[in-house]
């Protein structure tokens, strides 16, 4: 790349680079543009709240919706109510409280234990709620795009779903739409590191624990809380290892948070069919320390983060504390997870050390499952068009001849936007003296899809 542009717009600055002044500029002005419609689409409440907070009683509502469909959902199971940590999903148009809509409702503190992970992706590595949160809600948009493979024109916009087509290929969140995460604690990992009764004004910090802070920290196999990733001799677990008994790590909810806000929620599936989902805010239902949680969620990488693709960027989420009693609870946490989302009946209960349903079979929300969706829609749908190597400009990507043969890890390669995005969060994180990213055995994504022949009413359900 020899050529470099930025472009100012009222104090922001947005870098672009190409192998020539006019390719360097086209970058320059994708990259304003997509912050600019994302500020273009910022909800008009929110100029209500204080900075960096979500309306206050939007937040209460919320956590109350959560917590009701909680109830409602166990209302027979009064064995698997018994929760720790509770998380949700709630959708609203306009940050209007009258519609918000619940569309997933988990629990859950554990991740599977190294001898059960799944060679297959029918195992799920991590229970914890709000990373099971995010994979109804993952669950969610696929229903919704569905509903678009089910038209004869799959281009033209429906009223009921909350995603809709983009000029082009591919499909966005509508912009009407806000994604708010509930969580009864603050997640763990970098969030959670401060004492409950620290006071709340942020400086000058004296802890002394400020020089950890803004770590990458993992959660630990089957254990509770976390440890820096400076502890760990490797970025890169081995298969081998864990099988003959390395300690399996799983980045902390805190970290995988932070991801969030730069790759988004979608993951590198749907990065093919749909442009990033991000979060509109984050409500906690006790411990929040706005300043640490800020920190954890885009702070920590805010001054190391550049040259995002667009329509990536660094999305800063508003946060609240929702009223409601959650107290700290020091009973031993169950080793289960209950998963609901808005497509299902009933709940999953997971057990989170299998990373599989009690009876043994895979949950609908493992990779497997997403990936059979995947393959379903990718051939019916208009696919989104990625960034190239080259910023000569989006490219509409091709298929494999062969699908049923791709790999997992193939498919996720098919979204070089997405994984760009991903890089830059690493580099960002290692450039910030932060710790490098623990990445998973590669083994565990070298898998076809095996159920790419079901029944789509049962593949979506
Ligand atoms: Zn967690």
């Amino acid at each position: 790349m020899r050529f470099k542009v930025v472009c100012t717009i009222k104090d922001q600055k947005f870098e672009g680079y190409g192998s020539s002044k006019k390719l360097a500029k086209l970058a320059a002005a994708r990259a304003a543009l997509a912050v600019l419609e994302q500020a273009g689409a910022a909800p008009p409440s929110a100029g209500l709240a204080p900075a960096g907070m979500l309306q206050q009683t939007l937040a209460d509502h919320i956590g109350k919706l959560v917590n009701e469909k909680f109830n409602e959902v166990m209302q027979h199971d009064l064995v698997h109510s018994k929760r720790k940590v509770l998380a949700g999903i709630v959708i609203t148009t306009h940050n209007r409280i009258e519609d918000a809509r619940v569309i997933a409702v988990t629990t859950g503190t554990k991740c599977v234990s190294g001898e059960h992970m799944s060679v297959t992706g029918r195992a799920l590595n991590d229970c914890h709620a709000e990373v099971a949160a995010r994979r109804c809600l993952q669950r969610h948009l696929y229903a919704q795009l569905l509903m678009y493979a089910n038209q004869p024109d799959p281009s033209v916009p429906l009223e009921q779903s909350d995603v809709e087509p983009v000029a082009g290929g591919g499909f966005q969140l509508k912009r009407s739409r806000q994604v708010h995460l509930y969580v009864s604690t603050a997640p763990c990992g970098d969030g959670r590191i401060f004492s409950p009764h620290e006071h709340h004004h942020a400086e000058p910090d004296k802890h002394p624990n400020r020089l950890a802070r803004g770590q990458l920290r993992t959660k630990i196999e089957s254990g509770e809380g976390t440890i820096p990733v400076k502890n760990c001799n490797n970025s890169l677990q081995t298969w081998d290892g864990v099988m003959q008994g390395e300690r399996l790590l799983t980045m902390s909810c805190s970290d995988k948070a932070a991801r969030w806000s730069v790759a988004g929620l979608q993951g590198a599936l749907l990065s093919l069919l749909l442009r990033p989902v991000y979060l509109t805010s984050l409500v906690l239902g006790s411990l929040l320390h706005p300043h640490h949680m800020y920190r954890a969620l885009c702070g920590r990488i805010e001054a190391y983060i550049s040259s995002l693709p667009p329509p990536f960027l660094l999305h800063r989420p508003l946060l609240s504390r929702a009223a409601s009693a959650e107290a700290r609870t020091p009973a031993r946490a169950p080793s289960f997870s209950v998963c609901w989302c808005s497509t299902m009946q009933a709940p999953e209960i997971i057990n989170a050390t299998t990373g599989k349903l009690e009876s043994g079979q895979p949950s609908m929300l493992c990779k497997q499952s997403m990936f059979a969706r995947w393959q379903y829609l990718v051939r019916r749908l208009p696919l989104l068009p990625q960034e190239s190597e080259d910023a000569t400009g989006p490219v509409t990507p091709r298929l494999p001849d062969n699908i049923e043969q791709l790999l997992y890890n193939e498919a996720k390669q098919m979204c070089p936007t997405y994984q760009l995005a991903k890089r830059r969060l690493f580099e960002a994180f290692s450039k910030a003296g932060l710790g490098s990213w623990v990445r998973r055995p590669l083994e565990q994504d070298q898998f076809v899809c095996e159920i790419s022949g079901a029944d789509p009413h049962l593949l979506f359900a």
